[in-house]
């Protein structure tokens, strides 16, 4: 069965509304191996998406929409659509007595213009909507299909979970199954040349991407059942491990902090952090995962010289001999956050977010870390290669990847020396 999407409303063409309904629908009918072909985006204007409902279904078996289906006169998804299959709207007394619930369940009354919502295409397989008024519906015609949904994500996806999913049920056949590889520290340039015979194959595939300075590599493969396509997926994911190493920290988890998070509990470490450039950065981000508490109790912001040296006993000395952007100022300040937190680690950052480089010339992009467990310490220096004037954002965001990633690492070997194969210096 191929598909195509069409999205209707004219705040997604005025870019006032960000289109995330095609990403959840893309990647939920890639997961039930449903080809996604096209996907067009249509104002709320009936000329044009007639125009774009005939050019769909004249090379696609199925056309889902989302949007168009309020109760004002511009939403006209649902009579543009009916109008296409020939099929007069009709009064569904189920979907009108539904919205009238939803308003009392809100303690008024109906108002007159959400009557319209509960007229239906004849001979649809119709779709209620637990989340709001409009009910979506499925309509068919000589084989083709076209399935509306309403735009507001929150009904939009229970409704396709709950009512178009069992609707496709009878037409699928296979299932994609896909897993996510994330990598950290290495470009998406290199990181495909490492991988690139495995870039052509067909069943799995294997597809590079770059995100917020991490690279990605999504394998994906078809099959007829999900046991089938993992068993196709399991060689090709640890051909990619035994290639990529510690480069890649997580298969399928969300995030860096997550990665790092996970690994504190399964070790049972305790870390602190503390930060110049990144301020409070990596505690945001360790803190939004759930449970942090079991292996996060505090960080310490140490943006000025004189809290570095009252907070975490960095030296004078150190400062005049190496400056506040240092290796020796960062070994101190992890040391100092070692002894006062009582954490099992402690990593720390100094370093320049930009836009403007130091007197002496240096970064922005430019970061010195440390991590120590008390007897062992870790540094390590990141350039961004980020120093255009808008950096500032982009090098604390991935200054404090850079943290995390140290902090698994430390995790994962320390004591024992740095493993070999990550490089110090990092290209992006
Ligand atoms: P509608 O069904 O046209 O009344 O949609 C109402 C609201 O849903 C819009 O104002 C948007 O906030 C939201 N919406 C519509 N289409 C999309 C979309 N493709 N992605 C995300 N939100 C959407
Ligand atoms: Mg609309």
């Amino acid at each position: 069965m191929t598909c195509e999407l069409i999205f209707v409303g004219t705040e997604l063409l005025l870019g006032d509304i960000l289109n995330t309904n095609a990403q959840y629908l893309s990647q939920r009918l890639a997961s039930l191996g449903v080809s996604v072909l096209h996907q067009s985006v249509v104002g709320d204007n009936a000329t044009r998406l007639t125009e774009t409902l005939t050019v769909a279904l004249s090379r696609s078996d199925m056309v889902i929409t989302t949007g168009g289906l309020g109760p004002t006169k511009d939403d006209l998804t649902k009579e543009v659509c009916a109008a296409f299959f020939d099929l007069p709207l009709c009064p569904d007394e189920e979907s009108l007595l539904a919205i009238r619930a939803f308003f009392a369940r809100r303690g008024g009354g109906m108002p007159k213009s959400n009557e319209k919502q509960a007229w239906m295409p004849q001979g649809a397989v119709i779709f209620p909507n637990h989340n709001g008024t409009a009910p979506g519906c499925a309509m068919e015609k000589d084989k083709k299909h076209i399935l509306i949904l309403p735009g507001p994500p929150r009904e939009m996806t229970a409704m396709f979970e709950e009512s178009a999913v069992p609707y496709l049920r009878p037409y699928l056949d296979g299932v994609i199954c896909s897993h996510e590889i994330r990598t950290f520290g290495i470009g998406e340039s290199a990181m495909a040349e490492r991988v690139s015979d495995l870039l052509d194959a067909q069943n799995p595939t294997v597809a590079p991407y770059a995100k917020s300075g991490e690279a990605l590599l999504r394998v994906t493969a078809k099959a007829k059942t999900a046991a089938e396509a993992e068993a196709l997926l399991a060689p090709v994911l640890q051909e990619i491990q035994s290639r990529l190493g510690d480069w890649i920290y997580g298969i399928d988890v969300h995030s860096m902090e997550e990665a790092t998070v996970q690994l504190l509990k399964e070790k049972h470490l305790t870390v602190t952090t503390a930060e110049s450039c990144t301020a409070g950065l990596v505690p945001k981000r360790i803190t939004d995962i759930a449970g942090a508490s079991d292996v996060f109790a505090c960080g310490i912001v140490s943006y000025s010289e004189a809290i570095k040296q009252s907070l975490l006993g960095v030296k004078k000395e150190t400062l005049a001999a190496h400056t506040v952007y240092s290796e020796a100022v960062a070994i101190e300040m992890a040391h100092g956050a070692w002894l006062r937190s009582g954490a099992s680690v402690a990593a720390a950052i100094t370093g320049i977010a930009g836009p403007d480089p130091t007197e002496d010339g240096r970064g922005p992009g430019l970061a010195y870390l440390a991590t120590t467990d008390g007897k062992t310490v870790w540094t390590k220096t990141v350039q961004t290669g980020h120093t255009a004037g808008d950096c500032r954002d982009y090098n604390r965001t991935v200054f404090a990847t850079h943290l995390l990633n140290e902090i698994r690492l430390f995790a994962l070997y320390a004591p024992a020396k740095r493993p070999g194969g990550i490089p110090l210096k990092e290209e992006f």
